[in-house]
């Protein structure tokens, strides 16, 4: 058969204006062309305050020279390597800055491409690590009821995210079943003053129903990003949990997809109990959106196991390490650093704190602004007495985050699916104090 040549191709009878696969088939995307600080710009000439970062990822916000340089020079030094052939500098470089960052003996990094594989891997090592130590029945990795850790099958698995959990039945396992700590609805029906973290002794209970022996590890996030809608811990929680799993030998997972790498104001959010968890995962504020990569940082516990084990991991992906990914990341955290990006984020999320409860007061719907740092959610309710919500069918957020988009501002719709209860608003974390003035 003749191969046709350029000439012979007639046109696509079927051509669209898009053949890019969109979310929601009836929505007319902006197409944005251009961004630089917390704005992006359309191909019609709109501009958009990103007061969302996104998905809580560009949290230096668009079109930063001195990561756009880093990436020319990476590329044209070496941009691939095969990480079962070798390792790389810039690799090398990063996994070095995040563990001296890193809180403990997290002296590991292992690099994947998204949160979502960053939960696979995590699943997989917490397995792994048992597999060494002689128990391998130890295969459940238990979680929260409002929690989100990826859409791949593992990590879904773990997640309590109703609304993106249905139509997979066979292939998830329901390990997330432990109420979370929701203070606004506290699940235990209490107020925060007469809380003794019974949503932290809840992880005690699930083990016990799993029986501790079949445990491998605990995954949450140190404070719940899309499927709660910023849900901040009481104090204490985190410090509670790592009891219970010292008291049962279960590892602790961080998710910090969302939290890690400055987003609320230090560099980890567990460090702010002083825990350390056993694994940590990092995702979108490390590559502030620059490239898809994510990282799980792995504690020498656990490297000593399976270096004095099998003393191999026999588990990554083609593009794990990558190094034009690696030297992006390394810039990012460069940036952070020179440039008093996490003093920035206290200074304006004290800022956009004080804003966004103001507006609540004015609001009568807008209710229980949380958060911490440059990470900020608030809840929408039909009536602030009885904290009645909207009926799902009116999608209250997705209205709103709908009208503000009109308005040229990016939020985010959050909360317990599928009420959509909630919005977020965690611009990057480069913003000035004028810039959280014209969000607010
Ligand atoms: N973990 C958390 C806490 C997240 O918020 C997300 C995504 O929103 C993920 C994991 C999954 O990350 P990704 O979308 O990069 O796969």
């Amino acid at each position: 058969m003749a191969i046709p040549t350029t000439g012979d191709m007639t046109p696509n009878p079927r051509a669209e204006s898009s053949y890019l696969l969109k979310p929601n088939l009836s929505t007319n995307y902006p197409v944005v062309d251009r961004g630089e600080g917390p704005y992006l710009f359309d191909t019609a000439g709109r501009r958009y305050f990103d007061g969302s970062s996104g998905a809580m990822t560009a949290n230096l916000g668009h079109g930063l020279k001195e990561i756009a340089d880093q990436m020319a020079a990476q590329a044209s030094t070496v941009a691939f390597t095969f990480r079962n052939q070798f390792s790389n500098v810039a690799a090398e470089e990063l996994a070095r800055k995040l563990c001296q960052l890193a809180p403990g003996d997290l002296d590991r990094a292992f690099f994947v491409n998204s949160g979502s594989e960053a939960s696979e891997y995590a699943i997989r090592m917490s397995i792994h690590y048992w597999k060494e130590r002689g128990q391998p029945n130890r295969t459940k990795i238990l979680g929260r009821l409002t929690s989100y850790h990826g859409m791949t099958m593992g990590a879904l698995s773990i997640s309590g995210h109703a609304g993106r959990r249905p139509d997979y039945g066979p292939l998830l396992h329901d390990f997330a079943s432990v109420p979370p700590a929701y203070c606004y609805r506290c699940p235990f029906g209490l107020e925060p003053d007469g809380c003794a973290t019974e949503c932290a002794d809840a992880w005690e209970t699930a083990i016990a129903a799993h029986g501790a022996d079949n445990v491998a590890a605990v995954i949450a996030e140190p404070i719940v990003g899309a499927a709660g809608g910023v849900l901040v811990p009481p104090p204490g929680y985190f410090r509670r949990l790592r009891e219970i799993c010292d008291r049962h030998d279960i590892l602790l997972i961080a998710d910090e997809v969302i939290t890690g790498i400055g987003r609320t104001g230090t560099w980890f959010a567990s460090a702010t109990e002083g825990i350390v968890p056993d694994l940590l995962l990092l995702a979108k504020g490390m590559s502030a959106g620059y490239t898809p990569m994510a990282a799980v940082l792995v504690g020498q516990r656990i490297v000593d196991v399976i270096a004095q084990g099998s003393g191999s991991v026999p588990f990554g992906h083609t593009f794990s390490a990558n190094p034009l990914s690696a030297s992006i990341c390394a810039s990012v955290i460069d940036y952070i650093e020179h440039n008093d990006v996490l003093d920035n984020v206290n200074a304006r999320g004290a800022e956009l704190r004080d804003g966004l409860a103001a507006l609540s007061q004015r609001h009568a719907c807008m209710v229980d602004v949380r958060g911490r740092g440059l990470l900020w959610g608030f809840e929408l309710v039909r009536d602030r007495a009885s904290r009645r919500l909207f009926d799902a069918a009116l999608n209250a957020a997705g209205e709103l985050v709908a009208a503000c988009l009109d308005h040229g501002l990016v939020v985010y719709p959050a909360g317990i699916a599928p009420l959509n209860n909630a919005i977020i608003v965690a611009p990057p974390l480069i913003v000035t104090t004028e810039q959280v003035g014209e969000l607010l």
